[in-house]
This record gives structure tokens, sequence and C-alpha cells, in this order.
């Protein structure tokens, strides 16, 4: 599978994970939906703050950054 993501991630300023998922605000196209299930990507929905750019893998952190 290709990656839509080219960009690495940067670390999460609170919790230091690695994994750091893009985040993407707005409906979601079908792709766009299946990535957010494989967890490549984390939708943010039709959002409050569209200022963030990654979310935090870590589930008991889901820090936006
Ligand atoms: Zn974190």
């Amino acid at each position: 599978m290709t990656n839509l993501f080219d960009d690495s991630p940067p670390p999460c300023p609170v919790c230091s994970d690695p994994g750091s998922r893009p985040l993407i605000f707005g409906v979601p196209s079908d792709e766009m939906a299946v990535a957010a299930r494989l967890g490549d990507i984390a939708l943010g929905g039709v959002a409050d703050d569209v200022s963030a750019q990654w979310m935090c893998s870590v589930e008991q952190c889901g820090f936006r950054f």
C-alpha cells in the first residue's frame, strides 16, 4: 500500500510519541475514511481548531498540535 503522506510526523510535544498522525479536517473522502481506519491519519471532523496539523496516536494522549 502506498503511503498517502510523505512527511514524517514530528514527535508529540506532550508524550514524545513519534507516531503522530496527520490531522485532516472536513468531510472525509472514502479514501480518507479508509486511511483513518488503518491509522494513517486522524480525522478532525468539521472542526473547531483547524490550526492543529497532527494528532498524537497514543490513545490516552490524543494531543493535537
Ligand atoms: Zn502524545
